[in-house]
C-alpha cells in the first residue's frame, strides 16, 4: 500500500504478462492446433525436454591416490570385441563406438554410403534399419549389422549371409512399444521396391514381430536365425528401455550374444511427439540397470553391452563406458556430424546457404525436426533427387569420421585421466554425480559425499 507508484504499476504489468507455468506458450500452442486439425504431431529426432544425463555425472580425475597415464608414452587401448558368447566369429572393432540403425528410406542411399565408409574407415560397424540393406551400404561397409524388425521390411535370407552381425530389433528408445513410421512423400520407387509396398502411401511398421508373442518366441527366433547362419555371426537383441533389469534378464535367457538398450533420448526419422517426450527411461538410468541385470547373471564379459540415446561427446561415451556398457551406438550425433541443422551444405565444390528451406519448413537451423517431411534442407534425411544431392558419400563420411575420431580422441583422454591402460577398465568408482537424481540412477555417490540415493536395482 506504501509503495511508489511506479513500483506497484511495474508489478501489476509484470502480472498482467505473466506466463502460466502449467498452460504456458507452447502449451497453448499444442491445444490450438489440436483443435484445429484433430491430428497428433509427429516429428523427427529425440526428446527435446531436459532429462537427467550424463551430463550430470563428472570424473574422479587421478590425484595422490590414482595416477594418470602418459598422453605420449604409454598406450590406452580401445579395441572392442562383441558377440563372444555363441557366434564363431564375433565382430572385431577398434573403437567402442559403432553406428545406430537408421533405414534407408529415412535416410538417403548416398548417407546410408557415406555411414558405411565412415565406419570402415574409422574402424568400426554400421546398421541398416527398416527396409533393409542397400547395395551402397553393405559394398562400402567393412562390418555391416543386419536388423530384423518387426515389419520385416526389406528382411530376406540373402541379406542376411552377407551381414557380420544380425540385431533383433524389439523397440526404439524414443518409442519403445510402437511402431515406426515413413510418411508417403519420402516412400519412392526404390523404397517402396525394397519394402514391398505402393509408392508415396504412408507407412507404419508394426510394433511386435508377427511371429512371437513373448521371450519363449525370442528364444525361437534366435535359434532359426543361428542355424540360418551355421552360428558364424553374433546375434543382437536391441529394445527401447523401460523395464531394463528384467528385459535383459529375458534376453539374455532367450541366448543372445549382444543386448542393445535405447534410452529414451534416442531418435527417430517420424514418430508421435507424444510417443518422444513421454515414453521410456533416460539413457543413464537405463545403462547400470543393464550392467547389474547381467551382474546378476554373472554374464558381464560373456555378453556385451551397447548403450545408445543421446550419446553426443567423448565424455559421454566414457561414462557409458564406466557405468558398465562395452560400447555405444550413435544415431542423432552422426546425423548432426553429416550436416543436420546446418545452416548451410556443401555441394560442387562450394557452401550453399540452406537458411531459405529451414523456414520453408517452418523452422530454423538448430531447431528443426522435420526429417517426417522428406524436405530435409541438407540432403540427410530425404528421397528427394534433387535434395539428396546435397549430401555426397565422399564429403558425408569424411565428417563422420572426423566426429568418430574427436569422440575416440576425448575418450582415451578421460580414461588416461583415470589412469586406465584401456578404455574398457573404466568403472562406476571413477565417477560421482552432482545431482541426487543422477546419483540414484547411475548408482554412483553424490558428489563431496559416499551416498548413493535409493537402490542400485529397481526390480
Ligand atoms: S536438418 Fe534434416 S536431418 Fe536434421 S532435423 Fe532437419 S530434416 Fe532432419
Amino acid at each position: 500500500m506504501n509503495q511508489p507508484i511506479e513500483h506497484a504499476s511495474g508489478i501489476a504489468e509484470q502480472l498482467h504478462l505473466e506466463e502460466s507455468a502449467t498452460f504456458n506458450r507452447h502449451v497453448i500452442d499444442y491445444i490450438q492446433r489440436a483443435a484445429a486439425t484433430g491430428l497428433y504431431e509427429i516429428r523427427g529426432l529425440g526428446a527435446k525436454r531436459r532429462l537427467p544425463h550424463f551430463d550430470d555425472l563428472v570424473f574422479l580425475g587421478a590425484s595422490l591416490s590414482r595416477y594418470p597415464l602418459e598422453g605420449y608414452r604409454e598406450k590406452c587401448h580401445t579395441r572392442t570385441v562383441l558377440g563372444t558368447r555363441f557366434a564363431k566369429k564375433p565382430i572385431e572393432l577398434e573403437i567402442p563406438i559403432t553406428i545406430a540403425g537408421m533405414s534407408f528410406g529415412a535416410l538417403s542411399a548416398n548417407v546410408k554410403e557415406a555411414l558405411g565408409r565412415a565406419a570402415t574407415e574409422a574402424g568400426t560397424s554400421t546398421t541398416t534399419g527398416d527396409g533393409g540393406m542397400t547395395q551402397e551400404e553393405r559394398a562400402s561397409s567393412k562390418t555391416l549389422v543386419y536388423q530384423c524388425l518387426p515389419s520385416r521390411y526389406g528382411f530376406n535370407p540373402d541379406d542376411l549371409q552377407k551381414a557380420d552381425a544380425i540385431e533383433v530389433v524389439i523397440g526404439q528408445g524414443s518409442k519403445p512399444g510402437g511402431g515406426g513410421m515413413l510418411l508417403g512423400q519420402k516412400i519412392n520407387p526404390r523404397v517402396a521396391k525394397m519394402r514391398v509396398l505402393p509408392e508415396g502411401v504412408d507407412q507404419r511398421s508394426a510394433s511386435r514381430h508377427p511371429d512371437w508373442t513373448g521371450p519363449d518366441d525370442l528364444t525361437i527366433k534366435i535359434g532359426e536365425l543361428r542355424e540360418l547362419t551355421d552360428w558364424q555371426k553374433p546375434i543382437y537383441v536391441k529394445f527401447g528401455a523401460t523395464r531394463v533389469f528384467h528385459d535383459v534378464k529375458l534376453a539374455v535367457h532367450a541366448g543372445a550374444d549382444v543386448i542393445v538398450i535405447d534410452g529414451m533420448q534416442g531418435g527417430t526419422g517420424a514418430t508421435q511427439w507424444v510417443f518422444i517426450e513421454h515414453v521410456g527411461i533416460p539413457t543413464l538410468a537405463a545403462v547400470r540397470q543393464a550392467a547389474q541385470a547381467l551382474d546378476d547373471m554373472n554374464m558381464r564379459g560373456k555378453v556385451q553391452l551397447i548403450v545408445s540415446g543421446g550419446i553426443r561427446t567423448g565424455a559421454d561415451v566414457a561414462k557409458a563406458l564406466a557405468l558398465g556398457a562395452d560400447a555405444v551406438s550413435i544415431g542423432q550425433g552422426v546425423l548432426i556430424a553429416l550436416g543436420c541443422n546446418n545452416s548451410s551444405y556443401f555441394q560442387n565444390g562450394a557452401h550453399h546457404s540452406a537458411v531459405a528451406d529451414y523456414t520453408a519448413l517452418g523452422t530454423a537451423p538448430g531447431n528443426c525436426h522435420h526429417c517426417h517431411t522428406g524436405k530435409c534442407p541438407v540432403g540427410v534425411t530425404t528421397q528427394d533427387e534433387i535434395l539428396e544431392q546435397r549430401l555426397q558419400p565422399a564429403v558425408g563420411a569424411r565428417h563422420v569420421k572426423n566426429y568418430l575420431r574427436t569422440l575416440t580422441m576425448e575418450l582415451t583422454t578421460l580414461a588416461r585421466a583415470c589412469g586406465k591402460q584401456d578404455v574398457h577398465h573404466l568403472e562406476p568408482e571413477d565417477l560421482v554425480a552432482l545431482t541426487v537424481e543422477a546419483a540414484a540412477m547411475a548408482g554412483v555417490p553424490l558428489a563431496g559425499t559416499n551416498w548413493i540415493p535409493g537402490s542400485r536395482v529397481s526390480a
